[in-house]
C-alpha cells in the first residue's frame, strides 16, 4: 500500500460519503464524442473544475485519450491547468479580464475575445511584447451573452488593423438551444455563423457544444467543444448514443432504525410512515450538494438511492449532513450501519436526480461537495 492508498483510506474512513471518478470512462466517452465528430477536432471544456470531477485529473486522462485542445472559463482555471499540460492549446472562455494579458501570455492561455474592447487590449498588449500571441474570436449568433454582433465585425475587420497584432486562431460560437434540435433558432444562429466566418480571415471555426455534436455534422465545423456528454450527463433531448457515467456517489449509512407507522421523519414532520418502516439515516445532505428540493414529503418522494440493486426513496427533508431513506423493502443486511449506498452511479444517473430537483445534470455535477472523499479509478 502507497502513502497515497493509505491517505485514500483514511479519507474514506473519515468522510460522509465517497465520490468516485472513472477516468476511464471519462476517456471513452471522450472517444466517443471524437467519433461522432467525424473530421472535426474534438476539444474538451473543463470548466468549473471540469464540471466537479477535478479539472487536473480530468485534463491529464482526455490528454491520454487524444485530446490536445481544452476550454476552460476562466484564467485561474486556465493556470491550473496548464501546470499539467505543457503543451496543450487552452482556450479561456470568459475572456481577457482587463490587466490580465501578462497573466495569459505568462501561462500560455488563449483568450476567447468576446467584445472589441478585449481585442483592442490583447492587440495592444501584442505589440507592446512585439508578439502576434494567438487569440480566439467569439462571435454572437444569438445566445446574447459574449460575442461580437455583426457590426463588431465590421468595424474590426473594416474599420481597424487590429487583426494585423495578434494571431487569430479560432473564430467561435455558442448555441442557444443546442439540446432540442428542431428548435429553428439553431438553423438560424449557423448562417449568422457562416456570415461571420465569411467576413474573417480564413482560420478554424467552432460552433457545437455537446448538444451541437449530436445536431450532425452541419454543426460540426472545424472543432467541436463538449462538456457535459463527456461526463455522462445528458446533451440532447434526442435519444443520445451511450456514454458512460463517469460519477460515483456512496453514501454511508450511519444507522438504520425500526420505527412504526404514524412516526414522521426529519425536519418540518414532512413525511410519515404509513407502515412500521425501517430508516437508514445516510451522511449526506445539502452541504455536499445534495440538493434540499430532494427531501421526500408523505405524497410525493422525489429522489431514490439504489441499495443493493433495489431503489429506495429519500424520506422526509434533506438536511445539511444527512437525509433518511426508506430501505423497508431492501434487505436488512444490505442496510447495515457502515454499508455505503448509491446515490449517484450506474442506477442513478445523473439526470435522473437533475429531474427530481428541478434542474439540470450540469448544476447536479457542479454541486458536488468538498467533503467527500474523492477516489480516482482507471487512470
Ligand atoms: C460550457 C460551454 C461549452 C460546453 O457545453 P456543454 O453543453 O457542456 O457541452 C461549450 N462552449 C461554450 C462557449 C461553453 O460556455
Amino acid at each position: 500500500m502507497t502513502a497515497s492508498d493509505e491517505s485514500v483510506r483514511r479519507e474514506e474512513a473519515t468522510s460522509g460519503a465517497v465520490l468516485t471518478v472513472d477516468l476511464a470512462a471519462l476517456r471513452d466517452n471522450y472517444r466517443t464524442l471524437d467519433r461522432l465528430s467525424g473530421n472535426a477536432t474534438c476539444a474538451a471544456v473543463i470548466k468549473a473544475d471540469a464540471y466537479g470531477i477535478g479539472a487536473t485529473a480530468a485534463a491529464r486522462a482526455l490528454a491520454a485519450a487524444g485530446c490536445g485542445t481544452f476550454f476552460v472559463a476562466l484564467p485561474s482555471e486556465g493556470a491550473q491547468v496548464r501546470q499539467v499540460l505543457p503543451e496543450a492549446a487552452i482556450h479561456v472562455l470568459n475572456g481577457l479580464f482587463p490587466g490580465a494579458a501578462p497573466e495569459f501570455e505568462r501561462n500560455g492561455l488563449i483568450p476567447v475575445l468576446g467584445s472589441l474592447a478585449e481585442i483592442e487590449e490583447w492587440a495592444a498588449h501584442c505589440r507592446t511584447r512585439e508578439k502576434r500571441l494567438p487569440a480566439a474570436i467569439h462571435v454572437d449568433t444569438g445566445i446574447t451573452r459574449l460575442g461580437l454582433g455583426p457590426e463588431d465585425v465590421d468595424r474590426l475587420v473594416d474599420g481597424s488593423t487590429l487583426l494585423g497584432d495578434f494571431e487569430l486562431s479560432l473564430v467561435m460560437s455558442h448555441l442557444a438551444c443546442a439540446d432540442s434540435p428542431d428548435h429553428p433558432m439553431n438553423a438560424r444562429q449557423r448562417k449568422r455563423f457562416d456570415d461571420m466566418i465569411a467576413r474573417l480571415p480564413k482560420v478554424p471555426a467552432s460552433l457545437a457544444n455537446s448538444g451541437g455534436v449530436f445536431n450532425g455534422p452541419d454543426y460540426h465545423y472545424d472543432l467541436v467543444r463538449p462538456g457535459i456528454a463527456l461526463y455522462g450527463g445528458r446533451a440532447t433531448v434526442r435519444p443520445q448514443s451511450a456514454l458512460k457515467p463517469v460519477v460515483h456517489l456512496g453514501g454511508r449509512i450511519m444507522q438504520t432504525r425500526t420505527i412504526d407507522a404514524g412516526t414522521s421523519v426529519g425536519y418540518g414532520a414532512t413525511w410519515t410512515a404509513q407502515r412500521r418502516s425501517r430508516i437508514a439515516v445516510v451522511s449526506v445532505g445539502y452541504a455536499d450538494g445534495y440538493f434540499r428540493l430532494l427531501g421526500g414529503t408523505t405524497d410525493r418522494c422525489r429522489a431514490f438511492v439504489c441499495v443493493d440493486g433495489r431503489r429506495a426513496p429519500v424520506v422526509g427533508r434533506v438536511s445539511m449532513d444527512m437525509i433518511t431513506v426508506d430501505v423497508t423493502d431492501v434487505p436488512p443486511e444490505a442496510a447495515e450501519r457502515g454499508a455505503y449506498v448509491e446515490l449517484l452511479g450506474e442506477n442513478i444517473g445523473v439526470d435522473e436526480l437533475a429531474e427530481a430537483a428541478d434542474t439540470i445534470g450540469y448544476e447536479i455535477l457542479t454541486s458536488l461537495g468538498s467533503r467527500y472523499a474523492r477516489v480516482y479509478s482507471g487512470a
